[in-house]
């Protein structure tokens, strides 16, 4: 075991904590959820990530998805590097942005058409706006536990009141954009058909085709396509956030996987190769109401822009001409469920791992994970103890029992051998 000091970090983090809130941009960097010091990272290649002090570590949160290749891909910094040397932006229509939706329009099954936006919580908040406009319709309803992004109508809980009226979850939500987004539970079909018959003004479901923001939850057989169907049944559009699982779970996401087509569909991480990109596509019908063809406004300063765009051509490029990259994480991925499976049987831990693709999770608890009241009653100081095991070991886990590890390109058998290490030794 290498030592792992955090001295630089600790002092990253208190000076950082001087001039930025909380000391991070985004708030589970922060390590609120298993506690310490978070680990600052200086750079990383492949499957590593290397802190200040030049610890490394096996990186299973690869930027919450987006490194699906592994870091630094000299393919991706050739198409970046190429790009900068002719500006970074001009707010001016591009023949790159051109090659980007058509690209996307080819991986994506049955993709008409795609507007580039900055972030996955853009790409969401735009798609429910345009449902919205569409249909004329006020309400959605989201699933608890699914994340969608910060925005306003997604930042809700299930209501305590009988007219199942979501409420605020964070202050600085008005009640009354909360009151337009209900909530219904994952894999659980009843719970949007009570939705649908209790309101009538329903302008879309929103849903993470797997789930991986209360950890990895995987659709139930005839899920999805119930929903679709409650959708369409009731003038609704169908919505799917594949912000996450965009380009990870096969080259065309979910759609593809699980042969099912969505009204409109989101993409985020991936989509930009790792840098701030996110879109929302779909239906040419749908988005012929969308600015500037229709009334639906969006717009964006630096959206599609030239840097972004090669980042992201190459990232798809490449993923779309190597079919294999997605055989061998999912491969890779078989064996940590079922080798990680054994050594928690084995220590007597409490458990239920779920997987798919390229993505894992593990909960401390017993039963089976199907929803986000499932998922709570993980052992989350038990996953904090592993957590900072793993941190010691040379192991990043994302530092929330409530997120999908996901794997990238790089992990070999060496790296797999460490992380079922660490479990070993705990
Ligand atoms: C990450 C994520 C988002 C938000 O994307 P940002 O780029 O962080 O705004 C939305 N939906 C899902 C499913 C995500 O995983």
């Amino acid at each position: 075991m290498t030592n792992h000091t955090l001295t630089n970090s600790e002092q990253l983090f208190s000076a950082s904590k001087k001039y930025i809130p909380g000391g991070v941009n985004s708030p589970v960097r922060a390590f609120n959820s298993v506690g310490g010091t978070p680990v600052f990272i200086k750079r990383a290649k492949g499957a590593y990530l290397f802190d200040e002090n030049d610890n490394s570590y096996v990186d299973l949160i690869n930027s919450w998805g987006p490194m699906i290749l592994g870091h630094a891909h000299p393919e991706v910094i050739k198409a970046v590097t190429e790009q900068i040397q002719h500006s970074f932006t001009y707010g001016t229509p591009t023949a790159k942005e051109l090659e980007m939706a058509k690209l996307i329009c080819e991986m994506v099954p049955d993709l008409d058409i795609v507007r580039m936006v900055n972030s996955g919580t853009e790409a969401c908040m735009s798609a429910i706006r345009l449902a919205r406009g569409y249909t004329g319709k006020k309400k959605i309803i989201k699933f608890a536990g699914c994340y969608h992004g910060h925005h306003d109508s997604f930042l809700v809980q299930a209501g305590s009141g009988a007219l199942t009226l979501g409420s605020p979850n964070s202050p600085g939500v008005p009640e009354e954009t909360a009151s337009n987004t209900l909530i219904a539970s994952y894999n659980d079909l009843e719970s949007v058909r009570a939705l649908f018959d209790l309101h009538d003004d329903i302008a879309c479901v929103i849903i993470e085709p797997v789930a991986g923001n209360m950890g990895c939850i995987v659709p139930e057989e005839g899920f999805l396509s119930g929903i679709k169907e409650l959708c369409h049944r009731n003038g609704a559009l169908f919505v799917l956030d594949e912000v996450m699982t965009g380009f990870r779970l096969a080259p065309g996401g979910a759609q593809q996987l699980f042969d099912i087509r969505a009204d409109i569909i989101c993409f985020g991480k991936i989509i930009g190769g790792g840098m701030p990109v996110g879109a929302f596509g779909g239906k040419r019908e749908i988005f012929e109401h969308l600015a500037p063809l229709g009334p639906v406004y969006q717009a964006g300063t630096l959206s599609g822009n030239p840097v972004a765009m090669s980042a992201g051509i190459a990232t798809l490029t490449i993923l779309k001409d190597n079919p294999s990259i997605y055989v061998d994480l999912e491969e890779t991925v078989k064996t940590l469920h079922k080798e990680l499976d054994t050594i928690l049987d084995e220590k007597g831990i409490d458990h239920t791992i779920n997987s798919i693709g390229s993505m894992i999770s593990i909960f401390y608890l017993e039963g089976q994970v199907k929803s986000f009241s499932d998922a709570k009653s993980t052992n989350t100081k038990l996953f904090s103890r592993i957590f900072h095991h793993g941190l010691k070991s040379g192991i990043y886990m994302p530092p929330s029992n409530y997120e999908s590890w996901f794997l990238g390109q790089g992990i070999g058998e060496v790296e797999i051998e460490k992380i079922l290490n660490t479990f070993r030794t705990f």
